[in-house]
C-alpha cells in the first residue's frame, strides 16, 4: 500500500526526547523556548509562542489582535474546520468569500465585493491550502486598501514562500500547526507568529492563564502550552524540513511531467509551494470511479474536502451562506495522491502509472 502521509521519526527525534526524558523538565520550559526562538527566525517573524496545536495557535492569534464579538472575519469556505472554528470560539462571525478553481484559495474579485457590500469586516483569515503560497501581492494590497488586519493559517505552509519570504511572516498574525501528517510535526501542536510585540505579549499571557508572575493572574487564559517533549521533536523536524519540502517538490514535479491522462487537470508546479497535498481534479463526474482504480491498485487518496465548511452539519444553525459556484464543484472534483518526501522513485513511477491507466 502506498500511503496519502507518512510520519518520519528518526534516531534524532528519540534522542532529542530521551534527553528531556532524562531533564525531568516535561513539560514547558527551554526546549520550548528554544523552538519557538528557531522557528520564528525560520520563518523570518520576530515572535513565536508555541500552543498545543494549530487550532489553539489560531484562536490565540484572533484573539491577540482583539477580534470579538461583533467583528466579522472574511475567510475561505473551503479548508480544514479549524480555521472558521477558531473566528467563533472568539465570538467573531465569519463571512465567506468563493474560491477560485486553480488556486482552491479565496478568489480576490469575491473578496473585495465582499469588503466593498459589507460593513464592520475587521480581518481577513487566509488559508495557504494544500502548501500553495496566496498571491500575498493581492492580498496586501487588498488589507491595506481596506485597513483591516490580516491572519494567516499556515497549517499546511511550512516553509512555503512567496518572492523568496516565507509563508507566516506577512500577516499581523499567522498560526501553524505540528500535527502528524502536516510538513512537519511535534505530535499535536502549533505555533502563533507575529511581527507585533503586543500580539506577541497577548499570545504569551493566553496561553498560560493570563500570567506573567506565577499565581498572578491579569486576564482570564487558557492553558494551551506545548511541552518539552513535543519541542525536542519539533526542533529535529524542522532541521529535516528543508529536506522533506524540497522532497515533495520534485515528487510534485515528477507528477506534473509524467501524469499525462486527459482527464485529469494538474495543480501546477508553482514555486514556493510545498506541496502539503498534490490535488488533482477528476472530470465528468469520475472521482469516485478514481479513487476505486487506485485503491484496487493499493494506492491511498484523499478527499480534502468533501463539503464546503458552511455547509457542514455543526453550521446549518448559523445559516451561513452555504453556497458558492466554484467551491460546490471544486469540493466533488477533488482528490489528493501521495506525495510525501518518503515515496521511492519506485512508488512514484507506479501512482503515475494507475493515475495514466485510469479510463472514465
Ligand atoms: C490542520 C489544520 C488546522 C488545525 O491544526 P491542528 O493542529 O490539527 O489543530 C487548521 N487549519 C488548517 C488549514 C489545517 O490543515
Amino acid at each position: 500500500m502506498i500511503y496519502i502521509a507518512k510520519v518520519s521519526l528518526g534516531e534524532e527525534e528519540k534522542a532529542a526526547v530521551n534527553a528531556v526524558m532524562d531533564s525531568g523538565m516535561i513539560a514547558c520550559g527551554d526546549v520550548v523556548k528554544h523552538f519557538e526562538e528557531e522557528f520564528s527566525k525560520y520563518i523570518g517573524a520576530d515572535y513565536g509562542i508555541a500552543t498545543t496545536s494549530g487550532t489553539t495557535a489560531l484562536e490565540v492569534a484572533l484573539r491577540s489582535l482583539g477580534i470579538g464579538p461583533g467583528d466579522k472575519v472574511l475567510t475561505t469556505p473551503y479548508s480544514f474546520i479549524a480555521s472558521t472554528n477558531a473566528i467563533l470560539y472568539v465570538g467573531a462571525t465569519p463571512v465567506f468569500a468563493d474560491i477560485d478553481e486553480n488556486t482552491f484559495t479565496l478568489d480576490f474579485e469575491q473578496v473585495e465585493k465582499c469588503l466593498n457590500e459589507q460593513s464592520g469586516i475587521k480581518a481577513l483569515l487566509i488559508v495557504h491550502l494544500f502548501g500553495r503560497p496566496c498571491d500575498m501581492d493581492r492580498i496586501q494590497a487588498i488589507v491595506k486598501k481596506y485597513n483591516i488586519m490580516l491572519i494567516e493559517d499556515c497549517a499546511q505552509a511550512h516553509g512555503a514562500t512567496w518572492n523568496n519570504k516565507r509563508i507566516g511572516s506577512f500577516g499581523d498574525a499567522a498560526a501553524f500547526s505540528f500535527y502528524p501528517t502536516k510538513n512537519m510535526t511535534t505530535g499535536e501542536g502549533g505555533m502563533v507568529l507575529t511581527n507585533h510585540s503586543y500580539v506577541a505579549e497577548n499570545a504569551r499571557l493566553l496561553i498560560s492563564h493570563g500570567m506573567k508572575v506565577r499565581y498572578y493572574h491579569e486576564s482570564i487564559g487558557f492553558n494551551y502550552r506545548m511541552t518539552n517533549i513535543a519541542a525536542a521533536i519539533g526542533l529535529c523536524q524542522l532541521a529535516k524540513l528543508p529536506t522533506m519540502n524540497n522532497n515533495r517538490y520534485k515528487n510534485a514535479a515528477y507528477y506534473m511531467e509524467n501524469i499525462t491522462n486527459d482527464q485529469i487537470i494538474k495543480p501546477g508546479l508553482i514555486e514556493g509551494h510545498v506541496y502539503h497535498q498534490f490535488t488533482l481534479r477528476i472530470r465528468n463526474y469520475s472521482r469516485d470511479r478514481f479513487i476505486d482504480h487506485m485503491n484496487r491498485h493499493q494506492i491511498g487518496s484523499g478527499i480534502f474536502y468533501p463539503l464546503s465548511i458552511p455547509e457542514q452539519e455543526c453550521y446549518k444553525k448559523f445559516h451561513f451562506q452555504s453556497n458558492f459556484t466554484v467551491t460546490d464543484r471544486i469540493k466533488n472534483e477533488v482528490v489528493s495522491i501521495p506525495v510525501h518526501p518518503f515515496l521511492s522513485e519506485e512508488e512514484l513511477a507506479r501512482v503515475t502509472g494507475v493515475i495514466n491507466d485510469f479510463t472514465v
